[in-house]
């Protein structure tokens, strides 16, 4: 089982806020909440990011791990 997708987790927020991405430090939407875990349990969380859309998905990318915001985009209608 790869560490990786343990410690390493994407979690997408249900609703977009904008606010400064850490990972680019651009002000964005973000969409993502990039979790990291201990890596010997992989059980506790040790901190997290708030990436932005495009941020998230690389990192997802690289890290082979999911970062879909499908079903988030889909769901707003502003106005
Ligand atoms: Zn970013």
């Amino acid at each position: 089982m790869s560490k990786v997708q343990d410690c390493l987790k994407i979690e997408i927020f249900a609703n977009t806020s904008y606010r400064k991405c850490e990972c680019c430090g651009r002000p964005k939407d973000i969409y993502f909440r990039f979790n990291v875990k201990d890596a010997d349990t992989a059980s506790m969380l040790v901190g997290s990011f708030e990436l932005c859309k495009d941020c998230g998905q690389q990192i997802g990318a690289i890290l082979g791990i999911e970062a879909s915001i499908e079903h988030v985009v889909k769901e707003f209608t502003f106005g």
